[in-house]
């Protein structure tokens, strides 16, 4: 069976050697040292300035949406996964959604000011399998608007945007660190900011607002994440680089054999050294996708429609809201298999199965 994605393992000794440290403290959780010790070392790699680890990639929208207020309506894409909205949401917010750029795959920037009223509060836009939004643009709109601006960059490990980790852009970006994305601890995932005073009360949040044993700084939350998911993201880091060679790898196959197709591929915002985290394309019509995707199941391969439905068309949203670009895109794109260990002949069957059964 090729699957859309296939998390990458370290050697399970690896794995061991470092739990072992877990044992030997008898400890667990609580920010122990192995959770210490990944938050360092991602540090380093990714060289930002502020990082807190946490128990999934959600959790930091969660967190970040409360410590902007957690009210109003907040601007976002509705072309990325379901976490987004519905952390808006569950947050008590109203998500205001403003449609996509046909090429980047991105929030369209140049639609964003004609959305904001005087409830808005932030912008949540998604850096769409780790291609980066105009944060630019953005952040000139929210300076001149007064908003807070989230970046769900649960896509974005290993993504630089102008010679700087993507995570520094915004007042607050987050990452998911679950199995399926490019560098995880089975469950898990990070928030990132510049601003001493937000990763500060992000760090009260996600410990249930605890400022010593018998003292709370405010209200919080349960994002704390273990040392055995810890251990597991200190196992794999070191093996980053070859993971994102071999995925290059993969894509630059994909791309050839899609040359002379009509298939439309992902643009990627110049000024971005990416992290070939996915392979969406995007075929002329739904019907398109159904005819192929049905080909490539009946051979066990199964790519994943990333991201469908359109997020202002799931139940709980209004749903008399219209986003023609996003609707359509939704319809029609689909992810390849893309993984380490992914073979040369694997993907020629893929690329034909697909070429074949183009309409
Ligand atoms: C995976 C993902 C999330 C959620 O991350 P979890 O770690 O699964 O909670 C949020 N947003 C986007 C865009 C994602 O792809």
């Amino acid at each position: 069976m090729i699957n859309v994605t296939k998390t990458f393992l370290p050697p399970q000794l690896e794995y061991q050697n470092i739990l072992k440290r877990a044992w030997d403290s008898n400890w667990i959780t609580n920010r122990g040292k192995l959770v210490v010790d990944l938050e360092e070392k991602l540090r380093a790699h990714l060289e930002v300035s502020n990082i807190l680890i946490t128990n999934n990639g959600t959790i930091p929208l969660q967190i970040a949406l409360k410590l902007f207020g957690g009210r109003g309506d907040i601007i976002t894409t509705p072309f990325s996964y379901v976490a987004t909205t519905s952390s808006i949401i569950w947050e008590g917010c109203n998500p205001v959604f403003v449609d996509i750029d046909p090429d980047h795959l991105t929030i369209d920037e140049t639609k964003i000011e004609a959305a904001i009223t005087s409830n808005t509060t932030a912008i949540l836009a998604t850096h769409v399998f780790g291609n980066p939004c105009d944060v630019e643009t953005i952040s000139e709109i929210a300076e001149k608007h007064n908003l807070m601006v989230i970046y769900d960059a649960a896509h974005c490990f290993g993504v630089t945007y102008k010679e700087q980790s993507v995570f520094n852009y915004g007042d607050i970006s987050t990452c998911s660190f679950h199995a399926t994305k490019l560098f995880h601890t089975g469950e898990g995932g990070a928030i990132f900011c510049n601003n001493e005073k937000y990763i500060d009360a992000a760090f009260y949040s996600h410990n249930f607002g605890h400022d010593g044993p018998e003292k709370f700084h405010g209200l919080g939350v349960n994002g704390k994440i273990s040392e055995l998911q810890a251990a597991m993201g200190l196992a794999v880091l070191p093996y980053m680089n070859d993971i994102i060679k071999a995925r290059k790898k993969c894509t630059d196959t994909y791309n050839e054999g899609f040359e002379d197709s009509d298939l439309q591929l992902l643009k990627i915002r110049k000024g971005t050294t990416w992290n070939y985290s996915y392979y969406p394309v995007i075929f002329k019509s739904e019907k398109e996708l159904i005819k192929v995707k049905a080909a490539l199941n009946a051979l066990n391969i199964f790519p994943r429609r990333y991201f469908y439905p359109s997020l202002n068309q799931i139940t709980y949203v209004d749903s008399a809201i219209k986003m023609p670009i996003s609707e359509s895109i939704s319809s029609k794109v689909i992810c390849l298999p893309l993984y380490v260990g992914l073979e040369e002949n694997e993907l020629s069957l893929i690329i034909n199965v697909i070429k074949d059964n183009l309409c």
